[in-house]
């Protein structure tokens, strides 16, 4: 049985203490099932399990995660889409179950809002809207000495946030070809406003290419929690070693796929790539339609 204190449990082990500003990204569903022995565990639910982290943490503690929203692709915005503070976010069903939290704290940033929950969500948030940096409370979070944990992700996004934060600082984000082209409407005064992205990560499909660094540099705690494998680390460890690598190689996360469109067709040193991505987009098009 997963039970609430065998939870409770994993996340002691794996390093989760009273007082951790905690930044969770989670597959809640492969807590409650073991691929290996294709059982299926009776489930907490995504309220209980919100309430279980902000339990483990503590009062003086803060939990945070992403809640980043649609953006729509084109040199026009699109009227349908529109970013409110209330807008369903699309990273899963903890973010969306911390935003009917009636303690939540949300950021004003159009496309990449986090939400947070605790004792420094107010220091951590303010500020992050569409003037300031995209990963703003990445920045901060660092400077509170945060933990990161990814629970069940691991073979679907197995990269840490602070990533993007480091391509951010690195100013490689600026290798991304019109990142304004990704846009959405605001409302400002109660009149719909178009943002424009400033700055937007690069792929993230090979970050594990990091790990070996993690795993040099000892900085990764890994366990599972019920049934989903999981890591923790510290923020500013696992930044300062994306900063290095990244640094030295600014081409080590560049995808193999050639219908990458990040990787072939919207990155200022990948263009002699575009037009063979422009060729197998059109082909494979020709091949839908018959
Ligand atoms: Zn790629």
């Amino acid at each position: 049985m997963i039970t609430r204190e065998s939870l409770m449990d994993d996340l002691h082990r794996i390093g989760v203490s009273k007082g951790d500003v905690l930044y969770v990204s989670a597959d809640l569903s492969r807590i409650f099932f073991d691929e290996r022995s294709s059982t299926i565990f009776p489930q907490l639910s995504a309220r209980e399990i919100v309430d279980l982290l902000l339990f483990v943490v503590g009062d003086k503690g803060t939990l945070v995660a992403p809640a980043f929203t649609s953006s729509n692709f084109g040199v026009f915005g699109n009227a349908n889409l529109f970013f409110n503070g209330k807008t369903l976010s699309t990273s899963g069903v903890l973010s969306n179950e911390m935003l009917t939290h009636p303690d939540h704290m949300r950021s004003n940033h159009p496309t990449h809002s986090f939400v947070a929950i605790g004792a420094v969500s107010e220091q951590l948030l303010h500020g992050h809207s569409c003037q300031s940096e995209t990963y703003l409370p990445v920045r901060k979070m660092i400077r509170y000495n945060a933990k990161q944990i990814r629970i069940g992700t691991m073979n679907t996004t197995p990269g840490f946030v602070t990533v993007h934060f480091a391509e951010q600082t690195l100013l490689l984000d600026k290798l991304v070809i019109f990142p304004w082209l990704n846009n959405v409407y605001i409302k400002i005064n109660g009149n719909l406003k178009l943002f424009r992205t400033k700055s937007r990560g690069l792929c993230s499909k090979q970050q594990w290419r990091l790990f070996s660094y993690y795993v040099k540099s000892e900085i990764l705690s890994v366990g599972r929690i019920g049934c989903a494998y999981s890591i923790l680390s510290s923020m500013s460890e696992a930044y300062d070693i994306e900063k290095d690598v990244l640094l030295n190689d600014k081409t080590l996360l560049i995808c193999k796929n050639v219908v990458c469109v990040s990787c072939n067709a919207r990155r200022w040193d990948r263009l002699h790539r575009m037009p063979l991505w422009i060729i197998i987009k059109i082909i494979k098009k020709i091949l839908r339609l018959h």
